[in-house]
């Protein structure tokens, strides 16, 4: 052996035996690798952005020793429907990394920022508390090139929105999200989403939508979803999928078998779930479309002062109560963010009924709905799922979870619960304490799946080399907090929080240093 041959040799030996210096370890600790599989007892490393899992030694240093003894480390959480707006003013996403989201999407529901580019550009500049992606929305683009008509686009509106959608694929968007509930999305035919999808799909990205109806059209609105995965060729997320109103109550059974079917015919069709018994969003929801098109308080204003028009919108409400998100009882509709009554934030309809000293039934509910958009609207919470479908969904084979929930600041206004609550209640009160599914499943859910329905290959699994983004956790104290009574509760048991390499949460305390990123999708233009 010659000199020099010798010498390399000699360093290698040397590299390889001598202790390597980590920014962290975390020791005996359990790992859920976020691919479903059984837990391990093992060492996980964090050096710069990246995870070290197989080459650790005993020997081996870390500038932070993370005793794991009774712990649990898992992928951090990748939230695909988040209502991240406020993250302007909250870019710190306190809720948020609490609850051990180390990554969420934005835009979900059809609404998104038109021009993708600059405010994704803004956040990057700002710096973010998590990982951001984004979807661009149909109703924000439906509205710029429409306004809120009641009618189909013409071919000059319907290539400027396909426009506006390629531009935002190419702004970063991981695809297009509609809110076919919602204004304008609810006038928009089958016809007009896929071939907005086919844009979105000709770009690598996927289709997630808040469906036409969750109550008595549920089935139609499914099938929708599956019809535009198939004309669209394109993957498809059922969002914060339910069966909501008693009528309806039990339908999970058949929803999640049209999925099934659906991927079993080829279709990439998945959901992605809440694990909360009511649902969220503008109190305008109970209220028939038709009369607010062109403006959802001005010209509704208009008709209800004309009577004729007042008593069937009246009647519209009157049947949402009783049949659908209203769940048929007064009691079940609880006022959340409301502006011009903030006293009565976190009372139901029926506590302001007997206020304002009326029968609470629907049609004194139906009137102060009413009363509520003229007043520029309200947003409620809708006690109208049944646990049973909570849970049979959340078992699902096909479903991710999602929180659904907005970028909150600690003790501000009337939050539903699965802002602070939804990866904790779903790993603690779910899968541990109710056995509904066990908790490397509930991990998989809401880390390996996401970042493949996303298409990010680097996040979502402890795995050598990638990304340094993780929660450890105590597997016999993680619970969710925040209740529908008392929502700003941080959850219980998530003791670190590691975000690109960063520790942002370490034992109660967070560390505002916005080590997020911001990610962008696969039609991407530089
Ligand atoms: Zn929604």
């Amino acid at each position: 052996m010659n000199r020099t041959l010798f010498f390399l040799v000699f360093l290698l030996t040397i590299s390889c035996s001598s202790p390597q210096r980590y920014d962290t370890i975390v020791k005996n600790v359990t790992v859920f690798d976020g691919k479903g599989g059984a837990p391990f007892l093992g060492d996980v490393a964090v050096l710069d952005n990246q995870i070290v899992l197989s080459k650790i030694k005993s020997s081996d240093t870390a500038d932070k020793i993370i005793d794991g003894e009774g712990l649990a480390i898992a992928p951090g959480f990748i939230d695909i429907h988040a209502h991240l707006e406020p993250i302007e003013i909250f870019p710190q996403a306190e809720s948020a990394i609490r609850m051990g989201c180390t990554t969420a999407m934005g835009g979900p529901d059809g609404s998104s920022p038109i021009n993708l580019k600059k405010f994704l550009d803004t956040l990057d500049e700002m710096g973010t508390g998590i990982n951001v992606a984004y979807l661009i929305g149909h109703n924000s683009v439906r509205s710029e090139v429409m306004g809120l008509e009641n009618r189909e686009p013409t071919n000059a509106e319907l290539s400027k929105m396909n426009g506006l959608i390629e531009k935002g694929m190419k702004d970063g968007a991981f695809g297009m999200s509609t809110g076919l509930k919602y204004l304008p999305g609810t006038w928009a035919k089958l016809d007009e989403i896929i071939s907005l999808s086919k844009t979105v799909s000709r770009l690598g990205g996927i289709y997630t939508s808040h469906l036409r109806e969750e109550g008595l059209g549920l089935f139609d609105g499914v099938q929708e979803a599956i019809d535009i995965s198939e004309g669209a060729d394109i993957p498809v997320v059922l969002t914060h999928h339910k069966a909501i109103g008693l009528p309806m109550w039990g339908s999970s059974d058949k929803t999640l078998k049209m999925v099934a079917d659906a991927r079993a015919a080829g279709l990439d069709v998945m959901v992605d779930q809440y694990p909360y018994t009511a649902s969220y969003t503008s109190i305008s929801v109970l209220i028939p479309p038709w009369s607010m098109v062109g403006g959802r308080y001005d010209k509704f204003a208009e008709r209800v002062r004309d009577l004729e028009l007042r008593d069937s919108i009246k009647r519209g409400i009157v049947y949402n109560i009783m049949n659908d998100r209203g769940g048929g009882d007064l009691k079940r509709i609880q006022l959340a963010k409301f502006n011009w009554k903030p006293e009565l934030e976190g009372k139901t309809l029926y506590d302001w009924a007997v206020l304002e000293g009326m029968e609470p039934n629907a049609e004194s509910g139906a009137e102060l709905v009413i009363q509520a958009q003229l007043h520029r609207g309200a947003s409620a919470i809708y006690h109208a799922i049944s646990p049973e479908d909570v849970e049979n969904i959340m078992k699902g084979p096909n479903t991710i979870i999602a929180s659904d929930g907005r970028i909150t600041k600690f003790e501000n206004g009337f939050p539903h619960p699965r802002v602070y609550g939804t990866f904790p209640r779903v790993i603690g009160h779910y899968a541990r304490d109710k056995g509904v599914l066990s908790m490397e499943e509930a991990i998989k859910k809401m880390t390996s799946m996401p970042a493949k329905r996303l298409g990010l290959r680097d996040r979502g699994i402890i795995g050598d080399g990638l990304k340094a983004d993780l929660v450890i956790f105590d597997p016999e104290k993680i619970i969710d907090k925040a209740t529908f009574e008392k929502p700003h509760q941080y959850p219980e048991g998530i003791d670190y929080v590691i975000i690109n390499g960063k520790v942002v949460l370490e034992k109660g305390k967070f560390f505002d240093i916005k080590s997020g990123e911001i990610l962008r999708g696969p039609g991407y233009l530089k």
